[in-house]
């Protein structure tokens, strides 16, 4: 979502006669935006405006302004200014609309008030130079996990409206777009009126996109299990444009955990969610979110959520160690877990998600999958594409341009990240 925003806020710019450069020391304005999910997301933001005020230092022009933007933003608000003072502007992730009039007014400070219809009612959409592109349609959460930051950085749930959705998909079919990632912190729990003013769940939403002739491949994340509901389920049995990769955080494999993360439901629910997508779409690719080590998280929890991805078998999925999160409740627990368990314990779990990964892109060899071409590899004549469960996907061809081209590819080899083959 971050490389959404940052996009739009690009676009933002070019009316007020700013155009985008790669160089630091040509930029008279440097954008940084900040992810405050984990602490070390933070720690990166403070090390990069110590980089950039380096930089500053020896730039040409040496005047330009350093915005920083995004859920740091709006978690610190000024306190960033005056823990780095070579900071001119910080704006929250739900004001960033404002952002260049704010500089010419010499704002210093723009948050919040969560006016996340405002944003996107006012934010523009150029052109796109890609084949796939990110578009949110929901953000912010109401569901308040004990130990997560979004409720509070994001503000609560908002879904973008059908036809607001459209219009921007059209933008980008139009310059030849044909792949679209739908995002949302919780990005099923969409709702909104439909087209015949009843209310929609995501997957009658994706029902209506489908019927975007020119939009060839429809993908989303991320999902919260409570929000899984029967539409969306049979939306992937039914509608060949959504591929079979469903990304769906369960962060624990032990009912004690999480209660105390305030999930709201048990593993046992995670387990019925799984097999009835399997029961209607077997091939479907399962990924998902673990934190390992929260606090009160014994031996025995770990084993559990060690079981659990046993039981599952992921395509792929994302493990964090549990970081304290200043203002969510489980940052005042006491029975914090120790540093070294919960490094052995990340160990543990990453060392089984890679060998799932590893197995799921093995049995991927001698099938036959498409794949639109997403971008030139870094060898010659490569390309690099995206298989329907998600998997990078590499191909060696000598003809020109393939770029935007859907191929069918035979698949011959896998790797821990990746698969390739060639044009069947
Ligand atoms: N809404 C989604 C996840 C969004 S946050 C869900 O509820 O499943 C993205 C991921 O960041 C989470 O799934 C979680 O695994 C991780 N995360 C959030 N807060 C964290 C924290 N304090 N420490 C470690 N990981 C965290
Ligand atoms: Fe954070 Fe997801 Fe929980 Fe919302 S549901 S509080 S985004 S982890």
């Amino acid at each position: 979502m971050n490389v959404y925003d940052s996009n739009r806020m690009k676009d933002l710019f070019y009316p007020h006669g700013y155009s985008e450069t790669e160089l630091m020391d040509d930029a008279d304005i440097v954008v940084l935006n900040t992810c405050h999910i984990r602490e070390k997301a933070v720690e990166k933001v403070y090390s990069d405006i110590g980089r950039i005020a380096k930089k500053r230092s020896i730039a040409k022009s040496g005047v330009f302004k350093l915005v920083v933007a995004g859920c740091v933003a709006q978690a610190e608000g000024l306190e960033i200014k005056k823990r780095a003072p070579i900071v001119d502007f910080v704006v929250g992730p739900q004001s960033y609309h404002n952002l260049p009039s704010m500089i010419e007014k010499n704002e210093d400070f723009l948050s919040d008030d969560f006016l996340q219809n405002d944003k996107f009612k006012n934010l523009i959409f150029k052109s796109s130079n890609k084949v796939s592109e990110f578009i949110s349609i929901q953000e912010g959460c109401d569901k308040f996990c004990s130990f997560c930051v979004v409720p509070y950085t994001r503000g609560p749930e908002f879904s973008r409206p059908v036809q607001e959705i459209k219009n921007e998909i059209q933008k980008y079919i139009e310059s030849g777009v044909q792949e679209i990632i739908l995002l949302g912190q919780n990005v099923n729990a969409w709702s909104a009126n439909g087209i015949d003013n009843k209310v929609w769940g995501l997957g009658k939403l994706i029902n209506e996109l489908a019927k975007i002739k020119e939009l060839k491949f429809i993908r989303y994340m991320t999902s919260h299990p409570l929000d899984m509901d029967e539409e969306l389920i049979e939306a992937h049995r039914d509608i060949e444009k959504l591929m079979p990769f469903l990304h769906l955080p369960v962060q624990s494999g032990s009912d004690n955990i999480l209660k105390l993360m305030n999930r709201k439901h048990k593993v046992e629910d995670y387990l019925k969610i799984i097999e009835k997508v399997r029961n209607h779409i077997p091939k479907i690719a399962i990924s998902g979110d673990f934190i390992i080590g929260f606090p009160g998280e014994t031996d025995k929890d770990h084993q559990k959520t060690i079981e659990l991805i046993k039981e599952i078998k992921f395509s792929q999925a994302y493990s964090f160690k549990y970081s304290i999160r200043p203002g969510t409740p489980a940052a005042v627990f006491f029975d914090q877990v120790d540093e070294k368990a919960k490094n052995i314990r990340l160990q543990e779990v990453q060392n089984i998600l890679r060998e799932q990964q590893f197995k799921f892109n093995q049995n991927s060899i001698n099938s036959n999958i498409k794949v639109l071409v997403l971008k030139s590899g870094k060898k010659d004549n490569q390309y690099l594409g995206r298989s329907p469960y998600n998997q990078s996907v590499f191909f060696n061809n000598d003809k020109n341009n393939l770029i935007g081209s859907i191929v069918n590819i035979k698949v011959s080899e896998a790797y821990q990240n990746s698969i390739s083959g060639h044009i069947a």
